[in-house]
């Protein structure tokens, strides 16, 4: 990448991990996926009870196979063969877990989070419940404010979801939101993370890469 370019990313970043601590989050930096399981590892302890919430990008840096590597008690969503009964149960036993790790759909440079959820049992997750979360994001994730995360939204992350997931929306027919009524909706529980109560509870690796929607 060009190097003026890449020093304005790199501001931007900075500018997004101060407004994050301001926010009682941690804030991380790793340049590329290949680093973030062992950034991962240094945060949570062996035989910890840890969940994940749904995200492509978990799965394109590793992290859901390092959890599955029997250093801890993983409560595993997509075990083969769950029911839907048993996939709740885990969603629902994850607000035991000591750590959730999740990406978002979007990180605004003030430093908030900002999500759409179907279920809602991932925000649900991230509000409240496991003593620790983690955070996953590429730089692709990083918006100026909070109009521009639902503009994010609307235009990539749920359409690539929708489409993802095999819904039958107008979304991932057309690739942008049209606030549809369809029972196949997967955008129902909006939430913003800003200043948290706990501090370092949350915590959040930024990657110098493109990853996840
Ligand atoms: S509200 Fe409907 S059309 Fe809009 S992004 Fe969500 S699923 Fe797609």
């Amino acid at each position: 990448m060009d190097k003026n370019l890449k020093a304005v990313i790199a501001k931007k970043v900075e500018r997004t991990m101060n407004n994050l601590v301001k926010n009682n989050m941690m804030a991380f930096y790793v340049e590329s996926k290949d680093e973030v399981v062992n950034k991962v590892a240094e945060l949570i302890n062996e035989g910890e009870t840890v969940a994940v919430g749904g995200s492509v990008t978990l799965e394109e840096t590793g992290v859901l196979e390092h959890l599955r590597s029997g250093r801890y008690n993983f409560l595993d969503r997509y075990e083969e063969g769950l029911t839907r009964n048993q996939v709740e149960e885990i969603f629902r036993k994850s607000f035991f877990a000591d750590t959730y790790l999740t990406s978002t759909n979007a990180i605004t440079e003030d430093g908030e989070l900002y999500n759409v959820d179907g279920n809602g049992n991932r925000v649900a997750a991230m509000i409240y419940g496991p003593k620790s979360v983690i955070v996953v994001a590429g730089i692709n994730k990083i918006v100026k404010n909070t109009d521009e995360a639902i503009e994010r939204v609307r235009r990539i992350a749920a359409p690539a979801n929708t489409i993802r997931l095999n819904k039958n929306t107008p979304c991932a027919k057309t690739g942008y939101c049209v606030d549809c009524r369809t029972e196949d909706r997967i955008c129902c529980s909006y939430t913003v993370f800003r200043q948290q109560r706990q501090k370092d509870r949350i915590k959040v690796i930024l990657v110098g890469e493109s990853l996840g929607y």
